[in-house]
């Protein structure tokens, strides 16, 4: 598996990764899915044969969950915005 491009000099906050995510429809409902507790707290979705588990929940798990919130939250009316 190939690394993914280097894009900025720093890694993406769990916020900004949560931004991208919400364009992305159904991904982040995916990742939600994917990412839960395996009931030892670690992440199942994370559980691959040549890593260490990640403690859960990992930062994909977190940055779904902030990118379903802000799905919800621009789906909310905004009465107050007209035209
Ligand atoms: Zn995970």
């Amino acid at each position: 598996m190939q690394n993914p491009p280097r894009g900025p000099e720093r890694p993406l906050t769990t916020s900004e990764l949560a931004l991208l995510l919400v364009d992305l429809d159904g991904v982040p409902d995916n990742l939600a899915a994917a990412h839960v507790d395996d009931g030892r707290g670690y992440c199942r979705g994370c559980l691959l044969p040549q890593t260490a588990p990640s403690v859960w929940p990992c930062t994909l798990a977190v940055a779904a969950r902030e990118a379903r919130a802000l799905d919800r939250a621009r789906r909310l009316p905004r009465p107050q915005q007209r035209g």
